[in-house]
């Protein structure tokens, strides 16, 4: 472990451009791993921890048809003649062309001779974020040094490949040392699709290193979130529940609507750590029961939920009659599920998606399991985009149903704010509002009508009764004289 103070050292320095006269946060000895970051005093919900700077930044450049945003301003650019003059291999717009970021950027790339300047390279592209380290001060590369790495065979895979896109490209150690152990920084700690990091459904394109931000400890459930500033690319960190002084402040690197099995495996290989949290030491995951499957006794409407947790491949056991069942039973009954709904996600119709989460779907998973989870999220993302096939009063139940469904599941496992979270109860306000005003609609024709029967029935009342009148009159009337 490095040790805490030389770490806050170096954190002051990088954040010194806004740095806080009394820090909500230190640097310190963590009980769930090495250091962490903690709270100096009690937060409250919602209030802001720290803002955090990217120490580096870059395309991500993974779809090749959308390598044409400038590397300093990440402005989309025009189709055509996006590279920059020089021949460095990087796109960039006018403006920044002249830049002392260009400039330095640009510098180290034309001495490594790219093969193509004038073609759109994503390997050469990606590379900037990493190849940025080079030129950062020392104390800057000692912070990258500071952050946990997972150094595993593939770690050198990047460099390697991106050296054989250059005519020149270094052969000193020490700079392909200090690329390859940032390649691996940022796979531990950065963001970039690749990590998997969730980024709690904010669009987030870049490759970035936020030095503070790394130092923070995972837990399933966390008690902070952040969001990204646009402008600036800052990440500002906020509680998302309250947090009392010395409490750890944590984040989460992985899914929140993923299983304990899913997650574990997740942490394991790609973080090199077993979260021990409480979540992850609960089979029924607070009660949310997120891998949970149905009894394979069809008599039994009990949950399925592994024995043990931690383990790749637990024993299961139903809470009801409690019937042990294998792990490759179980998978198998996920992947089936998996793939029955998949399969309609995958179709073009919304409308048959819908339809069969509210109808059939529940037969064979329960609602509380994470595909179903995720198959409602992808529903609200795509209504978010456009009706597709569903009529208004589809689009408006159906939202309004899976906010209240997601946001339910998210207060069952504890979690606090979060985008996420905003997001969905601001759509679910949004659907309740639009529900209560039909219904006031619909009263109001309601009454109208009534008025209207009333009116039409005391109008029949008093034909009824001048009929009977007239009737009485011709009885009465004395017949005519011829
Ligand atoms: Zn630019
Ligand atoms: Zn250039
Ligand atoms: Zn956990
Ligand atoms: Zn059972």
């Amino acid at each position: 472990m490095i040790c805490p103070k030389r770490t806050s050292e170096l954190l002051d320095l990088h954040l010194a451009p806004f740095k806080d006269k009394d820090p909500a946060w230190e640097v310190g000895v963590s009980k769930i791993a090495g250091r962490g970051v903690m709270a100096t005093r009690h937060l409250k919900r919602g209030e802001i921890i720290f803002q955090d700077s990217p120490l580096l930044i870059g395309l991500a450049a993974h779809e090749e048809d959308s390598l044409n945003s400038c590397s300093v301003c990440f402005k989309v650019l025009p189709d055509t003649r996006f590279m920059c003059r020089q021949g460095c291999g990087l796109p960039v717009c006018s403006l920044c062309s002249k830049k002392k970021q260009h400039k330095s950027d640009c510098d180290m790339f034309k001495s490594w001779g790219p093969n193509e300047p004038d073609v759109a390279n994503s390997v050469i592209i990606r590379l900037l974020c990493v190849a940025r380290a080079i030129n950062l001060s020392k104390d800057q590369r000692d912070l990258i040094y500071c952050l946990q790495a997972n150094l595993d065979n593939n770690h050198r895979t990047e460099v390697r490949n991106a050296a054989k896109c250059f005519k020149n490209f270094p052969t000193d150690k020490k700079l392909v040392e200090i690329m390859n152990r940032t390649v691996a920084v940022l796979r531990t700690n950065g963001f970039d699709k690749t990590t998997d990091r969730t980024t709690d459904n904010q669009e987030f394109n870049y490759r970035a290193l936020y030095p503070l931000f790394g130092v923070m400890n995972h837990d399933c459930i966390p008690n902070s979130y952040y969001t990204f500033d646009e402008k600036t690319n800052n990440m500002i960190v906020r509680a998302a529940v309250d947090i009392l002084e010395g409490e750890e402040i944590t984040t989460t690197y992985t899914k929140l609507f993923t299983g304990n099995i899913a997650r574990h495996l997740f942490l394991k290989m790609k973080k090199g750590f077993t979260c021990k949290c409480p979540r992850c030491s609960d089979s029924t995951e607070k009660g949310a029961f997120i891998s949970g499957l149905y009894c394979r006794d069809t008599n039994c409407t009990g949950l399925v939920v592994p024995e043990i947790t931690g383990l790749p491949h637990p024993n299961w056991n139903c809470l009801v009659c409690k019937q042990k069942s294998t792990h490759a039973q179980m998978m198998k009954s996920q992947d089936f599920a998996s793939g029955a709904i998949n399969a309609k996600a995958n179709s073009n119709s919304l409308r048959t998606l819908v339809h069969y989460l509210n109808e059939k779907s529940d037969s064979f998973i329960p609602n509380s399991n994470y595909v179903v989870i995720d198959a409602k999220m992808s529903v609200l993302n795509r209504l978010a985009v456009g009706r597709e096939d569903c009529n208004e009063d589809l689009e408006s139940s159906t939202k309004w149903r899976y906010c209240r469904d997601i946001t339910q599941v998210m207060d069952k496992l504890g979690l606090g704010d979060s985008l996420l979270r905003t997001q969905l109860e601001t759509v679910f306000r949004k659907e309740e509002e639009r529900r209560a005003k039909k219904q006031l609609e619909l009263a109001e024709k309601q009454r109208q009508q009534a008025e209207l029967e009333a009116k039409a029935a005391e109008a029949d009342k008093l034909l009824a009764a001048l009929a009977v009148e007239g009737d009485a009159a011709t009885a009465v009337a004395p017949p005519e004289q011829s």
